[in-house]
């Protein structure tokens, strides 16, 4: 038994962005600054679009985006039920209306099919999720948005390193959101990124996103002199600081490495796991490139005398922490309050619900971690056959 508890997605933290953050603290210059200027300049040289928009969140991200693309009350939008709140939270906060589709089994991904089912007159745009880092299928998403005139706002808040067919996640649709919260596979605490590669959408979020004040408004108090700005908008206060860009910075040139060790440990996870009573996640699809931002376990309890919940606490009373990837959002309260959805709706994505259980996998576990984590899945899923 380990002593101290294995968080689940604790961050790689180096030395060069604990500098950083000093250097920052140090000039004295916290807010947004050229810190989160040069984050932008490396993101979108990353990601190749022609515009990179830092801001405190990928929710903040999102919501920028759908007033970007001009959401306006009582337009629906499509998004999977399997997915983290702000996904569809956002759609709110525009007026709109989150209209949930359902996800397949084995990739969790959004189900193309489910989403023509969907449409109605009052759609107007699509937010796919690469789920756990895993590409949508871009292609029928794609196909399906141009012949209903939809626009694509894809969440690639598990995406940061998702290719599909030789092309950048988030570089598909008309905007790509990406995330640095904590548990992400680049952190910055918290943080979020909006790219695009249409400069009127990026003008909007970089001026909604600081108080709708005209464009370079951050400069004010800098070094040239005071310079007035012009309010244009009600906007919001979801500007990034230079003292978050400062990890980021020293993160990025860090995603390959921390991706590989990821990898790593994800083959391990396959192989140590391929004849208990799980599903592992699907293969990687040809000509795609996964994120290995989240391992899913779908325990096949069927053939177990415990439930997923059971499993959770097991796992937490061996030190380790873990999570789920998730409880669909039409099973929550809200959702089911606000929009009518009842169980029976989304079957797969409920199936799913039941079964998921994402176990730690972080560039920083060591083999020890991985192998502890192993042994303790093992033995009771073993130990609970029925
Ligand atoms: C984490 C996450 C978000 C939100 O990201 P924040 O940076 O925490 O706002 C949105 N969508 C998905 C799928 C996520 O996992």
């Amino acid at each position: 038994m380990r002593r101290d508890f294995l968080v689940f997605g604790s961050p790689l933290i180096e030395q060069p962005e604990i500098e950083e953050v000093v250097a920052s603290m140090k000039s004295g210059w916290l807010g947004t600054g050229p810190k989160v200027h040069k984050f932008e300049e490396m993101y979108k040289k990353y990601k190749g679009s022609k515009y990179a928009m830092a801001v405190n969140s990928c929710t903040a991200a999102l919501h920028l985006s759908l007033l970007a693309i001009g959401i306006k009350p009582g337009d629906e939008v499509i998004v999977p039920t399997m997915t983290f709140t702000s996904t569809a939270s956002v759609v709110i906060h525009t007026g709109g209306i989150p209209v949930f589709a359902d996800c397949k089994k084995d990739t969790m991904n959004i189900d193309p099919e489910d989403i023509k089912r969907k449409i109605t007159p009052r759609t107007k745009a699509i937010i796919p999720v690469h789920f756990a880092g895993r590409a949508c299928e871009m292609d029928a998403i794609m196909d399906i948005a141009e012949r209903h005139n939809l626009r694509v706002i894809e969440d690639c808040a598990h995406a940061i390193e998702t290719e599909y067919h030789g092309k950048q996640a988030g570089t598909f649709g008309d905007l790509g959101c990406f995330s640095f919260y904590v548990t992400k596979n680049i952190v910055t605490g918290e943080g979020g990124m909006a790219i695009t590669d249409n400069e009127e959408y990026s003008s909007t979020i970089k001026i909604m996103a600081l108080h709708g004040m005209s464009k370079d408004a951050w400069k004010r108090f800098g070094d040239s002199g005071y310079k007035h700005y012009q309010v244009l908008y009600a906007g919001y206060k979801y500007n990034m600081m230079d003292l978050q860009a400062a990890i980021g910075i020293h993160q990025l040139p860090r995603v390959d490495h921390q991706w590989k060790r990821r990898q790593e440990i994800w083959n391990m996870y396959n192989e140590a796991f391929k004849d208990l009573p799980v599903f592992t996640p699907a293969p990687v699809e040809s000509d795609t490139k996964h994120a290995y931002h989240l391992y899913n376990l779908l325990l096949d309890i069927e053939r177990l005398k415990i439930s997923r919940d059971d499993f959770l606490d097991m796992m937490t009373k061996r030190n380790i922490g873990i999570g789920v990837h998730y409880v669909a959002l039409h099973l929550h309260p809200f959702y089911q309050n606000a929009f009518g959805y009842k169980i029976g709706g989304l079957p797969n994505a409920e199936w799913v619900s039941e079964r998921t259980v994402s176990i730690p996998l972080s560039a920083k576990l060591t083999d020890e971690d991985v192998e502890y984590v192993i042994e303790a899945v093992n033995s009771i899923l073993t130990l609970n056959l029925s």
